[in-house]
């Protein structure tokens, strides 16, 4: 089993961790450290490393904090960059180059976003099997086998998105920008079709949109297709 803890999935912040029972990974620090602190119960030891998928704040804000209180990170060198930060605890890593992170075995992956360097991670750990983690991306180019576990971004259907448009409560140049940088629920589900999902005990997902999402369509429509649990983040 997965155990996951949400503390932020949207344009506010973003912030998962994930404990197994001798290791926590925390997924991206888009919200205040004290709140990663506290759902941590203060207790730092345990936690093996931070994946930072992009530089948007929503994603990235605690993590100087982070690294300062001894958290490693671990994000691509292009977000690095963009977020200004270096030092020992500090771990650029690569498109398509595995690395360790405890008991977790992690291959990050290119994703598209209006982002310096954005990666998506692939996330191994003997407990809870294969998770694949994206989001912030309008695409995924790749395809992933046996995979257990899906967090991915599910941040606005296409039809909502008109709807907005045509209410006037959306402006258009809004509507580009998500088309290009943002995962749709019509996009999900082609991804989700794409890919060996004979493995699959769970998908969640994350990032939705305030007013052009509707989370019980997308948990239902999702659940159709792929007919595993889904939850939304
Ligand atoms: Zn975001
Ligand atoms: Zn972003």
């Amino acid at each position: 089993m997965l155990d996951l803890k949400v503390l932020g999935s949207s344009s506010t912040g973003n912030c998962y961790l994930i404990n197994t029972s001798k290791e926590v990974l925390i997924l991206e620090c888009g919200v205040h450290y004290k709140r990663i602190f506290e759902a941590l119960n203060y207790n730092l030891i345990n936690v093996v490393g931070c994946l930072v998928t992009h530089e948007h704040a929503d994603h990235s804000k605690s993590v100087n904090d982070l690294a300062k209180s001894g958290i490693e990170i671990y994000s691509s060198a292009g977000t690095l960059k963009a977020l200004g930060v270096e030092g020992h605890r500090i771990h650029k890593v690569q498109s398509e180059k595995q690395f360790r992170a405890g008991n977790f075995i992690i291959l990050p992956f290119e994703i598209q976003h209006d982002a310096a360097e954005p990666l998506g991670y692939l996330i191994y750990h003997p407990e809870f099997g294969k998770l694949l983690f994206a989001t912030d991306t309008y695409y995924i180019k790749y395809k992933f086998n046996s995979l257990n576990y899906i967090m991915v971004e599910c941040n606005y259907s296409k039809k909502l998105l008109d709807k907005n448009i045509h209410s006037g409560n959306l402006i258009p140049a809004l509507r580009k920008r998500l088309l290009s940088s943002h995962f749709s629920l019509e996009n999900v589900i082609k991804f989700l079709e794409a890919n060996d999902l004979s493995a699959l005990k769970g998908i969640m997902l994350m990032h939705l949109s305030n007013s052009n999402s509707n989370a019980n369509e997308f948990k239902e429509e999702i659940e159709t297709v792929t007919g595993v649990p889904v939850t939304i983040c």
